[in-house]
């Protein structure tokens, strides 16, 4: 009898103790964190993103952590984002690789001081394979990255020479291949419409490609940045840039070619096989917050968007978004999925007035326009700029902010 009720009182405190967990699990929300790590060994001739050249950069490399952690620290308090649990940490840049092992060690051990760390947390590392060495990816992967994107834009050397960019193949491989042994996921980005590029070029990079063990791909189309040396080229015309109508060539070529090989196009941009999508950009596509940290990082808090400065000294930017603004961050994501948009996220009488236009619309740039969903495909993708602006004259229109 008496074992009996102890065993009662265990199982009733083991029931207390998981609902406690449920209650916990279910009050716990998700942070995704973007850290920028504002370091390259050069600046490339097309990149607007922010980044120095050590050792004349602003904030030193060998201390960069601390400025991370209390830049953390800092955005944990003034938004108490008390309740959360990492579900997604991306480094980016710049070249996160270009930071000395032990930083990054610190920077991951200081977030897990700040936050719980969810289950199957996703962890991606940008880097160069230029720079990026087999001894240096060991050390990653023995640190518990599960995701390593590398910034590759051609294979093509003519091409890289224009780019002032070097990816060797047999190198990429090695590195792609590492992962792969290691079971973690590896995807490439490229940059197409590059100047002097052709549809030729683009078939021999799609070609290197398969032979590559990878999970995700990124195409973006190339953009010319004022203040960056390639938009001067184009304005000097130094070189040959391809023309509108050759660029829709290409993104042509590239997803159905792409399709060939069994990738999924599940973004505009964006390429996965076997659902591997990229976690952390998809909750920013999908339109949710995301803590960005490091020099020059932004953030998406609260309907609001949150600056940070170059040298982290100053306090970063802030603007709350107006309910169109909130709404067209939302559109301006959706749209880029091959899952589109739901009406019943929007405000009844805003959704009426947005599938009454989509009514309008043609047929043959969508994957799905109904009462429910609008799907945009990979022909109404090429419009992307035109069916945005729309519905966003709408929402202007409908929250009375034209
Ligand atoms: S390495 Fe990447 S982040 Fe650095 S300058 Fe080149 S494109 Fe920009």
């Amino acid at each position: 009898m008496a074992s009996g009720q102890a065993k009662r009182v265990a199982l009733s405190s083991l029931i207390h103790y998981n609902e406690l967990n449920i209650i916990k699990s279910e009050a716990m929300k998700d942070l995704h964190l973007y850290l920028h790590i504002p370091y390259c060994q050069a600046k490339c001739p097309y990149c607007h993103f922010f980044s120095e050249t050590p050792p004349q950069a602003t904030l030193p490399l060998n201390s960069y952590a601390q400025y991370l952690q209390q830049d953390l620290i800092q955005k944990k308090r003034e938004f108490s984002l008390n309740n959360h649990q990492v579900k997604s940490i991306y480094f980016g840049g710049g070249t996160p690789t270009l930071l000395p092992i032990q930083e990054l060690s610190d920077i991951l051990f200081y977030i897990q001081q700040l936050w719980p760390i969810a289950p199957h947390c996703e962890i991606t590392v940008e880097s160069n394979p230029h720079s990026l060495t087999l001894i240096y990816l060991k050390h990653l992967l023995n640190l518990g990255i599960t995701r390593l994107s590398l910034g590759i834009q051609t294979f093509q050397p003519h091409l890289q020479e224009i780019l002032q960019r070097k990816a060797d193949f047999s190198k990429v491989k090695e590195l792609v291949t590492l992962c792969q042994e290691k079971s973690v996921a590896c995807g490439l980005d490229f940059i197409y419409g590059l100047p002097e590029q052709n549809l030729d070029d683009l078939r021999a990079d799609l070609q290197l490609i398969q032979e590559l063990p990878l999970s995700h791909l990124s195409f973006y189309e190339l953009e010319l940045h004022e203040g960056t040396p390639i938009k001067d080229w184009k304005d000097q015309q130094k070189y040959n840039f391809p023309e509108q109508e050759q660029i829709i060539e290409m993104y042509q070529l590239l997803y159905q070619e792409l399709k060939k090989q069994g990738w999924e196009h599940y973004e505009i941009s964006n390429y996965a096989k076997n659902k591997q999508y990229s976690q952390h950009n998809l909750n920013f596509w999908l339109g949710n917050d995301y803590l960005g940290a490091g020099a020059s990082a932004g953030s998406r808090l609260y309907a609001q968007s949150v600056q940070n400065n170059h040298n982290l000294k100053n306090p970063p930017d802030k603007q709350t978004f107006t309910k169109a603004e909130n709404t067209i961050q939302y559109l301006m994501g959706r749209l880029r999925l091959n899952i589109g948009l739901d009406f019943k996220d929007f405000e009844t009488g805003l959704a009426e007035q947005m599938q009454k236009l989509a009514g309008t619309w043609p047929a043959v740039d969508f994957q799905e326009n109904n009462q429910e969903k609008l799907i945009l495909n990979e022909n109404g993708w090429l419009k992307y700029d035109y069916y945005l602006n729309e519905l966003a004259q709408i929402c202007y229109d409908y929250y009375g902010e034209s």
